[in-house]
């Protein structure tokens, strides 16, 4: 792997591949399940409204297998080191996106510089103030909100098909000054994440895809490397020049 052309901006794009390794299951795109449930029956609106114990229990699940010992692995450490070499030399700026609701890259870089674009499943929030509170137990039904004092109000702080992903006018801003993206373990299939390569091409910027295997759109970037993101992440980041 040659990087030899030197890059200032810097967009990375994570998908729920590059916490496969941490232990944490991907979003299997080809029969539409997340950890055996249907997306219609967890992450909807109409399901949280049809059968909200359920969604509960779903994200409940989540958060207490995050919080029992998932640690960031090899390719979140890579962009963590990067980020902080960038920031230091000042020689260049990192942007992150993540479509991942796990807080594996906050761990590893600090939770200033990621754009959890998809919510995260460490907070909570307010169905009718939108107010964010962090939370790191079960939750159900059941809960009065602390901020409205009413039962039922509280939902996870996840974006669920069908709603309008967090950070977009960040995420355009930043895609539209990039020179390099470089997107990670993810299929291509969930819009609007997979158009933000051809946004970033539009503005001029080399893009690279770094996954298990080709993605549904990995034909159309400028660069492609397959493999473990825990072994391919650190090797690209490290051959690129500053
Ligand atoms: P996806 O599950 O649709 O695709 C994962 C991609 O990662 C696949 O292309 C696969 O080939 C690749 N992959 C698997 N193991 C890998 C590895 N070890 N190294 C490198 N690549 C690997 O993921 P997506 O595109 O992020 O879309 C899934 C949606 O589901 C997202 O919106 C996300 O919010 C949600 N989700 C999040 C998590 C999480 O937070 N960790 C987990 C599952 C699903």
């Amino acid at each position: 792997m040659q990087s030899s052309t030197i890059y200032r901006n810097i967009v990375v794009l994570t998908g729920a591949g590059i916490s496969a390794e941490s232990g944490i299951q991907t979003f299997r795109a080809a029969d539409g399940l997340w950890e055996n449930h249907r997306v219609e029956d967890v992450a909807t609106p109409e399901a949280f409204i049809r059968d909200p114990v359920l969604v509960h229990k779903f994200y409940n699940e989540r958060r207490r297998h995050l919080l029992n010992g998932i640690q960031p692995n090899e390719a979140h450490l890579a962009i963590g080191e990067l980020n902080k070499e960038l920031v230091e030399s000042q020689q260049g700026k990192l942007t992150l996106i993540t479509q991942n609701i796990d807080d594996l890259h906050q761990r590893a870089m600090g939770k200033d510089n990621v754009l959890p674009m998809h919510g995260e499943i460490l907070k909570i929030r307010c169905k009718e103030s939108g107010q964010l509170f962090s939370c790191t137990e079960d939750t159900s039904p059941e809960d009065y909100c602390t901020c409205c004092n009413k039962k039922g109000n509280l939902r996870p702080h996840i974006v669920w098909f069908g709603e309008m992903p967090l950070y977009m006018s960040e995420i355009e801003h930043a895609l539209s000054q990039c020179d390099l993206f470089i997107a990670i373990g993810t299929s291509g299939n969930v819009y609007p994440a997979a158009g933000f390569f051809e946004m970033a091409k539009q503005y001029g910027a080399h893009t690279v895809e770094l996954n298990l295997e080709a993605s549904a759109i990995g034909s159309r970037f400028a660069e492609q490397h397959y493999g473990p993101a825990t072994k391919i992440v650190p090797k690209f980041l490290n051959s690129l020049s500053f």
